[in-house]
């Protein structure tokens, strides 16, 4: 088993890092099971910076980029004594962290309708509506 890492550790390995995790907001959204679900899906897709991606439990989660007020150029956070429950759990197990964690993140995930749509069809999922 890996050695975790310290919080000082942590912290250059964040400045290494870029501080991805600063970079954008995830949150669970309903696992698609309908043609509205996937017409939904399909929609916020096609957006700038929007992904959508299935954790490694099978919850669909809505990734949005878009970086933090708080994060200053350097990568340090200016908001560091009054940062969110959400940053001071994230990265304290470093299989958790995205940087340090050696599967990716997601088992799978998509930035593009194009390329939800090919995986409905390879998976056979009737998600066009009649003309
Ligand atoms: S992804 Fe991990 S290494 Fe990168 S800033 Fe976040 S906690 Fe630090
Ligand atoms: S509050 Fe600080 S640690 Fe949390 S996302 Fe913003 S910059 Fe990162």
């Amino acid at each position: 088993m890996t050695k975790k890492p310290s919080k000082t550790e942590m912290s250059r390995v964040c400045v290494q890092c870029g501080a991805r995790c600063c970079r954008y907001i995830a949150t669970e959204i309903d696992t698609p099971t309908c043609k509205k679900d996937y017409d939904h899906i399909r929609w916020y897709l096609m957006h700038g910076n929007i992904h959508v991606f299935v954790d490694h439990e099978g919850d669909w989660c809505l990734e949005v980029e878009s970086s933090c007020e708080h994060l200053a150029p350097d990568g340090s956070c200016t908001n560091y004594s009054n940062r969110p429950k959400i940053c001071r759990q994230y990265g304290a197990d470093h299989q958790t962290c995205e940087y340090l964690a050696e599967d990716a993140p997601y088992e799978f995930r998509f930035s593009t309708a194009d390329e939800y749509e090919a995986w409905l069809d390879k998976k056979k999922v009737k998600w066009r509506w009649k003309k």
